[in-house]
C-alpha cells in the first residue's frame, strides 16, 4: 500500500508520457488565513478536476488542494482510453453480483462515458477528445465461445455491440484473432489537457486552487475540517478525497490493491498502417495488452502489469517491459513501425471486483471519497463526480451502494 504521507508524483510514475506538453494549468497559491467553503476537494488530478467542475456548476463554493502540480500524478501517466467496458467482463461481474446488478453497473458506465463526452462538448474543452469504438479481442482462455457468452449478456443488458468472427475481424480491422466484440460509445482524450481544462473552468467560476498538503481531517455531523501542512485550516460543509492511489488512513478497503503498469507511444505512423476508427483495442485476457492512437498518428500500447507497487522495481523493469510491448505491437499490428517515441510506467490501483470506491467515508460524516480505480479510472472519476454531487445535494439512490467504500469483498461473501 502506498504511504499517504511520503508518496509523491515521482513514486506514482516513471518516464515520459506524450501528454506532458499541454496548455498551462490555472495558478494555485498558499493560504494566508484559515478559510471556509462549501466543499474542499483534496487532490487535483482528473478525479478532483471533474468534481471541481461539476460542483462549481451546481453552485458550490469550492476549494481544491493539491500538494504538487495538479494533473502530474497518475493522471499524466494515463493512456486515457475512456471505455464503458469494465475490466471485469459482464459475465464475470454477473457471477459475482448477479445479472441485474452487473448489468446496471455496465449501463451506468456506458452513461458515464456519454455524460463525459457531452460535458467536454458543452464546455468546448480542448483535450483531443474523440468518440471511439472499441475492439475487444479474443485472447488467452477467452475464445469465440466466451465472447459469444459475453456478447449475449451485453445484448440482454441493452448494451450495443457486434460479434465478429475471425474472417470478418481480419477483413475489417486486420487483427488475426479468433473473434472480437466491436462496440460504439467509448472515447479517447489527452488526460492532462482534460484535467487542466476542467480546472480552468472551475477556477473561472470562482474555485480556489490551493498549493498545500492535507495532513489530517476532522469531521462532525455539521462540517469537516482539513488541516494543512502549512498550519492553515479549511472548514467545509463537505470534504471530497480525490487523492488517487494514495489513500489516507481513514479510507480503507479490503478490495483495493496497487500494482504497476507500463506503456509506450511510437513515433507517428503512416496513416495506412492504422486500423479503422482508429478504435480502442484491448484483449479479453486477464493480463491484457491494449492500444489506441493519438491525434498525431502515434500508437500507444500498454499492459505488462506486475503486482508490485515499488517505484524502484518499476523503473528497473522499464527496458524489459518496453521490449515486450514493442514485441506485442509487432504481433498485433504487423505493418506498424515499432519505433519508440515515449516510454513510461505508473502505479495502477485496482479493486477485486473491478469497480471504483465512491461515496461516504465510513465513520466520517461530511467526508466523501472519489477513487476511480482500474482501467476505467477516468470513466469512474466522472461517475464519482456525479454521485458526490448528488450526495452533497442530499439525494440518495439505491445504486450508489454498488460502489460503496465499505462494500464487502464478494469473493468472501
Ligand atoms: C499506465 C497507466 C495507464 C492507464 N490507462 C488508463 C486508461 O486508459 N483509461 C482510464 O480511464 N484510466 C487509466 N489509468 C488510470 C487513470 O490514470 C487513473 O484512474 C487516474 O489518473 C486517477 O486520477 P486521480 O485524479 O484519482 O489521481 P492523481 O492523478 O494521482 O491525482 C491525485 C492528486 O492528489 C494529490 N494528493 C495526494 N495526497 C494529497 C494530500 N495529502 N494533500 C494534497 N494533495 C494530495 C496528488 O498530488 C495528486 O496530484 C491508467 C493509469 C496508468 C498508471
Amino acid at each position: 500500500m502506498l504511504d499517504p504521507d511520503s508518496t509523491r508524483h515521482e513514486d506514482l510514475r516513471t518516464g515520459k508520457s506524450p501528454w506532458l506538453a499541454g496548455p498551462p494549468r490555472p495558478a494555485s497559491e498558499g493560504l494566508e488565513v484559515d478559510i471556509r467553503c462549501d466543499v474542499a476537494i483534496v487532490g487535483g488530478g482528473i478525479t478532483g478536476a471533474l468534481a471541481a467542475e461539476h460542483l462549481t456548476a451546481l453552485g458550490h463554493d469550492v476549494v481544491l488542494v493539491d500538494r504538487e502540480r495538479e494533473g502530474f500524478g497518475s493522471t499524466a501517466a494515463s493512456t486515457a482510453m475512456l471505455q464503458w467496458e469494465i475490466d471485469l467482463p459482464l459475465r464475470r461481474l454477473t457471477t459475482l453480483y448477479g445479472f441485474d446488478k452487473a448489468a446496471d453497473v455496465y449501463q451506468r458506465s456506458f452513461k458515464a462515458v456519454a455524460g463525459l463526452r457531452e460535458r467536454v462538448s458543452q464546455l468546448e474543452l480542448g483535450c483531443a477528445f474523440l468518440a471511439r469504438d472499441t475492439v475487444y479481442l479474443a485472447a488467452g482462455d477467452v475464445g469465440p465461445r466466451e465472447l459469444l457468452d459475453e456478447w449475449t449478456l451485453r445484448e440482454k443488458a441493452g448494451l450495443p455491440g457486434a460479434l465478429l468472427d475471425h474472417a470478418t475481424l481480419l477483413g475489417s480491422f486486420g487483427f488475426d484473432r479468433a473473434a472480437a466484440i466491436v462496440s460504439p460509445g467509448s472515447a479517447e482524450a489527452d488526460p492532462l489537457s482534460l484535467c487542466h481544462a476542467l480546472l480552468r473552468v472551475a477556477a473561472g467560476r470562482g474555485a480556489r486552487l490551493v498549493r498545500d498538503e492535507a495532513i489530517s481531517y476532522d469531521s462532525t455531523p455539521r462540517s469537516a475540517v482539513v488541516q494543512l501542512a502549512s498550519g492553515r485550516t479549511i472548514e467545509a460543509g463537505h470534504v471530497v478525497l480525490a487523492t488517487g492511489y494514495v489513500m489516507p488512513d481513514c479510507v480503507r478497503s479490503e478490495l483495493h490493491r496497487v500494482a504497476s503498469s507500463w506503456a509506450l507511444a511510437t513515433l507517428p505512423q503512416p496513416p495506412s498502417v492504422l486500423w479503422p476508427g482508429p478504435a480502442l483495442v484491448w484483449e479479453a485476457s486477464d493480463d491484457y495488452v491494449y492500444c489506441r492512437t493519438t491525434v498525431d498518428g502515434r500508437i500507444i500500447i500498454g499492459g505488462e502489469d506486475e503486482d508490485s507497487d515499488d517505484p524502484d522495481r518499476r523503473k528497473a523493469l522499464g527496458p524489459e517491459k518496453t521490449d515486450a510491448l514493442l514485441g506485442k505491437l509487432r504481433a498485433l499490428v504487423p505493418g506498424a513501425e515499432p519505433t519508440l517515441g515515449h516510454a513510461w510506467s505508473g502505479a495502477f490501483g485496482q479493486t477485486a471486483d473491478g469497480l471504483p470506491l465512491i461515496g461516504r467515508v465510513p465513520g466520517r460524516p461530511r467526508m466523501l471519497a472519489a477513487y476511480g480505480y482500474g482501467g476505467n479510472g477516468i470513466t469512474f472519476s466522472f461517475l464519482a463526480s456525479r454521485i458526490i454531487g448528488a450526495l452533497i445535494g442530499g439525494a440518495e439512490a439505491p445504486w450508489f451502494a454498488h460502489f460503496a467504500i465499505d462494500r464487502p469483498d464478494p469473493a468472501k461473501m
